[in-house]
């Protein structure tokens, strides 16, 4: 049999990084995309994957990552993130901007990109990273929610318009997940990076790799269509539980 393959973006840290190695773990040949293409190459060399400069909000370089991928049974857009905080009246165009072409375009760029390839398969699986903003709304986050919203949207519209096609769909909603992320929202402060997580115990990135590589390992004919997942210290995106 032929060895499976994965396609990972945003696996230069976080999520993604631990992702790739799960599934590599399970004996995939993973394809590790991002634009900083130097941690790609060590997780490259770890894994025995490839890795392949990406940014997700270009067509073209979606154009040239995907051209390089023969096969593809496994796509996980996970690339993304949120930038600032800040309340409607006054909110940022260049970060809402940031947010969706990374978020909602990159996700349909990469999904239209590999679709044929993943129902050539014959057993493909798209798993998308949302988040619980992709459920909730709350103030000063409208433009991740919204972003994440409508990423979540149009993943759930796949699965019905790909019934009848060899290809699952999984979406995955985490709460806090200790990563690079908070340090991406605040533009690299990290002692404010660092207050989103105080005082709990957060997800960190391996906890939600290892539910991508469980619905991953599922025999083709079961379908884990939504999982929402968070810190036992959090209720809802606002909503935490934090020791003194
Ligand atoms: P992270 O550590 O900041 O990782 C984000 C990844 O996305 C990085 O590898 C980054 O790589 C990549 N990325 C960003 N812009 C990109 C672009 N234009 N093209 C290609 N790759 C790009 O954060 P994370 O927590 O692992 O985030 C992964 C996903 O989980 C995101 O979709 C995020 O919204 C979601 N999520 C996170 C949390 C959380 O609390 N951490 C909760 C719910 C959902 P480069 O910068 O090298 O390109």
């Amino acid at each position: 049999m032929s060895t499976r393959t994965a396609v990972v973006t945003g696996a230069s840290s976080g999520i993604g990084e631990a992702t790739a190695r799960e599934l590599a773990k399970q004996g995939y040949h993973v394809y590790v995309g991002a634009r900083r293409v130097d941690r790609l190459r060590e997780l490259a060399d770890e894994i025995g994957g490839t890795a392949l400069e990406l940014d997700v909000t270009s067509d073209e370089s979606v154009r040239v990552f995907t051209d390089a991928i023969e096969t593809a049974n496994v796509l996980v857009n996970n690339a993304g993130g949120a930038k600032g905080l800040a309340t409607v009246a006054e909110a940022d165009l260049d970060d809402w901007r940031w947010m969706w072409e990374t978020n909602v375009l990159g996700t349909l760029r990469m999904t239209k990109a590999l679709l044929p390839k993943l129902i050539a398969s014959g057993d493909g699986l798209i798993v998308t990273i949302t988040s619980v903003a992709a459920f909730h709304a709350y103030d000063n986050g409208s433009g991740y929610t919204s972003a994440k919203h409508a990423q979540a949207v149009l993943h759930r519209t796949l699965r019905g318009e790909l019934l009848g096609q060899p290809v699952r769909l999984t979406e995955i909603a985490p709460g806090a997940v200790e990563t690079e992320f908070s340090l991406v929202r605040f533009g690299g402060d990290t002692d404010r990076a660092a207050t989103v997580y105080q005082g709990i115990d957060p997800l960190v990135a391996q906890d939600i790799a290892e539910i991508v590589a469980f619905a991953a390992s599922r025999p083709p004919h079961v379908n884990l269509d939504q999982i929402i997942v968070k810190p036992r210290d959090q209720a809802d995106p606002g909503r935490f539980a934090r020791r003194a």
